[in-house]
Parts: C-alpha cells; sequence; structure tokens
C-alpha cells in the first residue's frame, strides 16, 4: 500500500508575511521528506508519527517540546498522546515539564497497563526512564510572555499561532504539532504534542492528550489543534473517526464534523487520514499550519483564505 503523511504545525489567527509562511513551509517539508521516507523503508505508523512528533517538537517554531508557551504562571507543561489505529490503543502525559520529547512518555505508555499520565505521575515516569532533565524555554517564548504579560494580568490565553506582528517579523508559525500517519500495510496511527494555550490556569488540561484531540482506529486516524476547549466540546477527532469506522466517507465525515463546529462556532482545525489513502484536513480558525505528502508530491494549506475550509485529497 502506497503510504500517506499529513502534518500539522497548529491553528489560531492570522499568518501573514511571506518570510513567515516560507520559514513555516521549510519546516514543515523537512519533516515530512524525513519521516514519508522512513515510512516507504517500512517504518511502522505509529513509529513513523513518534519521528514526526520529535521533529516537530525539536523545532522552536512549534508551540510542543521546546518552544512550547509559557503558562498563567510562567512555566512550561506540555502533554502529547499517541493513539496507534492497528491495535488501537491510546496513551498520553499531560502538564509534563522538563522534558525535551513528551511524545516519547507517551511512546513509553502504549505497552503500560496505565496509560495516561497527569504532572505527578509524568515527572515520576521521566525520572524512572531516566530522561535527562530539559528546558524547553526560549528566548522568544519568553519575551513574548513578558511583553504580553505586562499590564494585563486578565488576559485570557496567548495567540495559538502567531500574531499579524510576529508574522510580519519574520517569527511566524507558533501552534501544537500533529502527525498521522498510514503506512505500506495499512496500519494508521495519530500523534499530537503541545505546550497548551498559553496564558491558561495551571492544572488546565489540553484537548491534546485526549480522545477529542487525538484518536485513530483502523479505519481512520485524526490530530486536530485549535482552541482545546472548543475541541473537548465537539470532541472532534473521536467524532470524526467513529463517522469513519461506521461507514462515513472521510469526506462527508469532514464535511459533517465541520459544518457542526462552524455552526457552534468553534476555533480549531484538524488533520485526518483513512484506510483507504484518502487524506484530509478541515478549520474553521483563520488558518491552519498544514503539509502533506500523498506519495507523489507534498503540498501545504498556509496560503488558504481565512475562514472555514475542509480539503479531501
Ligand atoms: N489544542 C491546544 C490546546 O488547547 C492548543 C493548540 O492546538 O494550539 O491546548
Amino acid at each position: 500500500m502506497q503510504p500517506k503523511l499529513i502534518i500539522h504545525g497548529g491553528a489560531g489567527s492570522s499568518l501573514h508575511g511571506k518570510g513567515g509562511v516560507e520559514a513555516v513551509r521549510k519546516s514543515l517539508y523537512s519533516v515530512l521528506e524525513e519521516v514519508y521516507s522512513l515510512l516507504l523503508s517500512g517504518t511502522s505508523a505509529k513509529e513513523a508519527v513518534i519521528r514526526g512528533c520529535q521533529l516537530l517538537e525539536d523545532d522552536p517554531r512549534f508551540n510542543s517540546g521546546t518552544g512550547s508557551v509559557l503558562q498563567s504562571d510562567g512555566q512550561i507543561r506540555m502533554s502529547a498522546s499517541l493513539m496507534d489505529g492497528a491495535s488501537q490503543c491510546f496513551s498520553g502525559v499531560i502538564n509534563v515539564s522538563r522534558v525535551k520529547n513528551p511524545i516519547d512518555l507517551a511512546q513509553f505508555l502504549q505497552s503500560s497497563p496505565d496509560r495516561v499520565l497527569s504532572d505527578s505521575g509524568s515527572a515520576e515516569l521521566a525520572r524512572e526512564l531516566q530522561v535527562p532533565t530539559y528546558d524547553a524555554l526560549t528566548d522568544l517564548r519568553l519575551q513574548e510572555w513578558i511583553q504580553e504579560r505586562q499590564g494585563n494580568f486578565q488576559k485570557a490565553m496567548a495567540g495559538v499561532v502567531a500574531e499579524p506582528e510576529l508574522a510580519e517579523a519574520g517569527s511566524a508559525g507558533r501552534g501544537t504539532i500533529g502527525v498521522v500517519a498510514l503506512d505500506t500495510q495499512g496500519r494508521l496511527a495519530a500523534g499530537t504534542s503541545t505546550g497548551g494555550k498559553g496564558f491558561e490556569r495551571i492544572g488546565r488540561v489540553s484537548d491534546s492528550a485526549m480522545p477529542a484531540g487525538n484518536y485513530a482506529t483502523r479505519n481512520a486516524a485524526v490530530s486536530c489543534t485549535g482552541i482545546g476547549e472548543d475541541i473537548i466540546d465537539e470532541c472532534l477527532a473521536a467524532k470524526i473517526v467513529i463517522r469513519v469506522t461506521d461507514g462515513m466517507s472521510l469526506e462527508d465525515a469532514m464535511r459533517r464534523s465541520f459544518i457542526e463546529a462552524e455552526q457552534n462556532k468553534r476555533d480549531l482545525g484538524a488533520i485526518a487520514l483513512d484506510v483507504t489513502g484518502a487524506i484530509a484536513w478541515g478549520k474553521t480558525s483563520e488558518v491552519i499550519l498544514v503539509a502533506y505528502h500523498d506519495g507523489e508530491k507534498m503540498a501545504d494549506t498556509l496560503e488558504l483564505p481565512f475562514g472555514m475550509e475542509v480539503g479531501v485529497i
């Protein structure tokens, strides 16, 4: 079977500035190239998703791993999950600090009887696995936090992707990351990793480590991005996957789910694959940073018009 791969670097407010778009495209395409060649050489969808998430977590441009945004108290707490469609097994960590790749903890938990751990449990697991302590803070994130925090302690959240000013300054492209893969054996997997929405209350739980934000079966796999509360209220990833598993086409499942999300005034996006090899993405947010490899070429959604859109390839 021809492998398929789709990845995202978040959704949110506007992304202006050519320098910004080109830089984001370069980052996303280099991940696609590496991970797609793994899939071609027979790597499983699950392993490919883990590698894709690691690469995106390591890219400071995106809001996950290195470059995660700061919460209301100025701390970084990251969440990540992995779902293997072949075994229909979900695992994840919630609000973990001081590790480089939260997806690695989610990977370890795939074969554990306790598969989703919160903050103290994740810290304990990182210690047990002797994961080196890592500071995910970047100068840019610290400056953004200080700047946005100044004289405004009521601010509800940071711009999830890129404020126009930042984009014009050439530093566009913050956002949660996600990877969905279909391997040569026809197996699907999805992974999602985030630093959260920024400025959130301590203890706030992101959709990224819930089936609402990351879900897969043997039939379809989805990773979401956007406002976590909106994604949870729509139960978006699980809803799309279950619609496809129950017999709806991926295109119909995406269109129906995004019409519902739009009607409910949600701010979100998703990437999806099904077992037939269909590739899809959708957004109600202004932009979504998506790129995919269909076996012949790479393409992206970086220059789409604002507003609700669903694309199926
Ligand atoms: N969904 C993430 C959250 O709310 C944020 C994002 O996707 O950018 O935690």
